[in-house]
């Protein structure tokens, strides 16, 4: 655990040094994925399907793009010349509206270094990924197993070709 929080804040490292560089908004991607693991086949199958949509979606505006490895599992990390609420606005499409949405966690930093938040665009939290209620109290009640969690994500990344395995 010590080494997936050491990752995210080395990430978060990253992020500043980014935003300190005002070369436009800065985007981090990655994936929500379950469990201990996050450097999994799926894992990184499932980054592999993110990085393509937002390269593909972003490739107008993109300014800069840094890839990112570590205990926490893959990341993205780009600089893009729009404003704050229109990168923030395309990436919860992506995360709304793609079949593997749910597994994106797609953050927009402001200029003090804080991901926008969601709630702020879109009122509706995300819903729970195996029986689609409201994901938090799914967590809190604890109403899923790992192993139940685990095996609905597989079975969404599997649904892909193959092409994006690595
Ligand atoms: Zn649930």
């Amino acid at each position: 655990m010590i080494g997936i929080l050491q990752a995210r804040e080395e990430r978060y490292e990253k992020i500043l040094e980014l935003i300190n560089k005002k070369l436009g908004t800065v985007l981090c991607a990655k994936i929500n994925y379950p469990g201990k693991d996050k450097n999994t086949y799926h894992s990184k199958k499932a980054f592999n399907i993110l990085k393509q949509s937002l390269l593909s979606l972003f490739k107008e505006n993109i300014v800069l793009t840094k890839d990112l490895q570590g205990l926490d599992g893959d990341s993205l990390l780009l600089v893009l010349n729009l404003n704050i609420v229109d990168a923030k606005r395309m990436s919860i499409d992506v995360e709304n509206n793609h079949p593997l949405g749910r597994l994106f966690d797609i953050d927009i930093y402001n200029e003090e270094g804080t991901p926008i938040s969601r709630e702020k665009f879109d009122l509706k939290p995300r819903g729970c990924i195996v029986c689609g209620k409201n994901a938090r109290e799914c967590i809190l009640n604890n109403n899923h197993s790992i192993y139940e969690i685990l095996n609905k994500v597989n079975v969404m990344i599997d649904s892909f070709g193959d092409e994006y395995a690595r």
